[in-house]
């Protein structure tokens, strides 16, 4: 018996999924053929490059591009791109889908039902905008754009290299990673750069490592605006804007918005999937969805990727625990394999998440490295933990050698268990990727005094010879 499995979204989570469902089903002997439909003419590209692509760092979109349609198709799957799937049947097992193309990519340039023995859902997320970002008649505001896909990388790409009307000035709305890789772009293709932000600088950081941050950006020569909201926009000419904020006004020629992402999933809600508190589908941990009392469609229909809540891993990983929405490539990818194992009769977990991130902002002379992993103070405290906390100063190599940048290290911990919960870096190159450490200790439920002792690699042009994470766990384990 031939299986089909229907893939919607062919980006990072669904063509991992499309190519494990592929492997497994190979190695059991199962028949599967797979269908996988994109709206866009894009697939398995990186997202997370594009802002790299837009400071100059990478020559092309096409770099961003981890497989090709042409290499899907060679691997065996019948990749459908501008195809959208516009409706879901469960019951009956069937995606509605429409070919955008008019016919050109050798669609029918119609619409067709499609029946499926396995349903992967892998729809993304949208990014987050504001209502003043579009004008009275729903088109984007000339100027004003997010940051989502390889089209949104070619806008900006075109606007920040434009020879007729160079910008000079560009606001970036929004905090987080992606505010602050929009705002070294910008800096780095010569604009004036004003970001603005709800809170503190880095909001996925305790607020006094995201004050460490916002430091940098000022030494960069960014103006920074905490504790703004934006709340409207006035357009000039059509080329440049002003927003406003509390009384408080910002001219711009370009606006990146960096304001977060929610799950979309409009699809599964019309065929009445449930969705959970952020809005994402609610998979469990072989990431399938679970059917309610009546609900004919019970074992068929997976999802993964950004469209998804996950649980969090401090509190076992699985159903019944914490649910959070962490829409970042890494879990897409794991979760996207995931699902692929199972639909074709394995059996693979994915084990939470912990929100481990890191990012970078480099320019104006500065380059400040920042990674996070486990519950901020108040997202631990608000779960139940008694939080101790410390931050510690130190370098990245020994402090002798050329190398050595300052990193600021914060650890929490549970005061009862001695567990470690949390672990945040602000510091120069050789930052970051500290946080793997941080994370494998989470992980696997480590004390501070396990971590202060592991066998850790030491020479100068690394590490000092305490570890910095170490160090912070050491000096916290000795407070009590
Ligand atoms: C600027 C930027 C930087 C990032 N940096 C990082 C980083 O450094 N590290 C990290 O871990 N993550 C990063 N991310 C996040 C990462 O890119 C996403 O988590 C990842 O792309 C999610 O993959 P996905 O397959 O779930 O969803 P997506 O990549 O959003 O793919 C979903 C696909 O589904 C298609 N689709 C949706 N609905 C339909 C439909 N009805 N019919 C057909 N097709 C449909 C969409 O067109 C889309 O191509 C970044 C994201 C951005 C935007």
């Amino acid at each position: 018996v031939v299986e089909r499995l229907v893939v919607v979204g062919a980006d990072a989570a669904g063509m991992s999924a499309a190519h494990q469902a592929l492997r497994t089903a190979a190695a059991r002997g199962r028949e599967l053929e797979v269908l996988a439909l994109e709206r866009s003419g894009h697939t398995s590209y990186s997202a997370c490059g594009i802002p790299y692509w837009v400071a100059g760092d990478v020559p092309s979109g096409d770099a961003l591009v981890a497989r090709t349609a042409d290499q899907h198709r060679a691997a065996g799957i019948d990749l459908r791109l501008h195809t959208v799937v516009e409706a879901i049947d469960p019951a009956a097992g069937t995606v509605d889908l429409r070919d955008l193309s008019g016919g050109r990519t050798g669609g029918t340039g119609g619409t067709e039902r499609v029946g499926y023995d396995h349903l992967l859902l892998a729809t993304g997320a949208h990014p987050v905008e504001p209502a003043w970002a579009r004008t009275a008649d729903g088109e984007p505001v000339p100027g004003v754009h997010a940051v989502r896909s390889l089209d949104d990388g070619a806008v900006w790409l075109d606007r920040l290299t434009s020879t007729d009307r160079p910008p000079r000035t560009g606001v970036v709305v929004g905090g987080g990673y992606i505010g602050l890789e929009m705002a070294e772009a910008f800096l780095r293709r010569g604009l004036e750069v004003t970001l603005v932000t709800r809170g503190e600088v880095m909001g996925s950081l305790d607020p006094d490592l995201g004050a460490r941050v916002r430091e940098q950006l000022v030494a960069a020569g960014v103006t920074v605006v905490t504790g703004a909201e934006i709340d409207d926009l006035e357009l000039d000419d059509g080329h440049s804007c002003c927003l406003a904020a509390g009384g408080r006004r910002f001219d711009a020629d370009v606006v990146a918005l960096g304001l977060g992402a929610r799950p979309e999933t409009e699809l599964a809600a019309a065929a009445g999937l449930p969705l959970g508190d952020s809005g994402g589908l609610l998979p469990d941990d072989r990431q399938q969805l679970t059917a309610g009392p009546g609900d004919d469609w019970a074992g068929s229909i997976w999802a993964a990727g950004d469209c998804c809540e996950s649980y969090t891993r401090l509190d076992g990983g699985r159903r019944g625990g914490i649910r959070v929405f962490v829409p970042l490539g890494t879990h897409a990818n794991k979760q996207g394999r995931v699902a692929g194992e199972n639909l074709a009769g394995g059996d693979a977990r994915f084990g939470g998440v912990l929100g481990t991130a890191v990012t970078r902002f480099s320019g104006g002379g500065v380059t400040v490295e920042i990674g996070r992993t486990g519950p901020t103070s108040a997202q631990a405290a608000a779960a139940g933990y008694d939080v101790v906390s410390l931050v510690t100063e130190s370098t990245t190599a020994s402090g002798y050698m050329p190398e050595a940048s300052p990193i600021a290290v914060k650890v929490l911990a549970d005061r009862g268990t001695r567990r470690l919960l949390g672990v945040q870096l602000v510091g120069g190159p050789g930052t970051a990727k500290r946080v793997d450490l941080a994370a494998v200790a989470i992980w696997t439920s480590q004390t501070v005094d396990e971590v202060a002792g592991m066998d850790l690699a030491y020479a100068p042009p690394f590490s000092p010879v305490w570890d910095p994470v170490q160090i912070a766990c050491r000096r916290l384990a000795d407070r009590w």
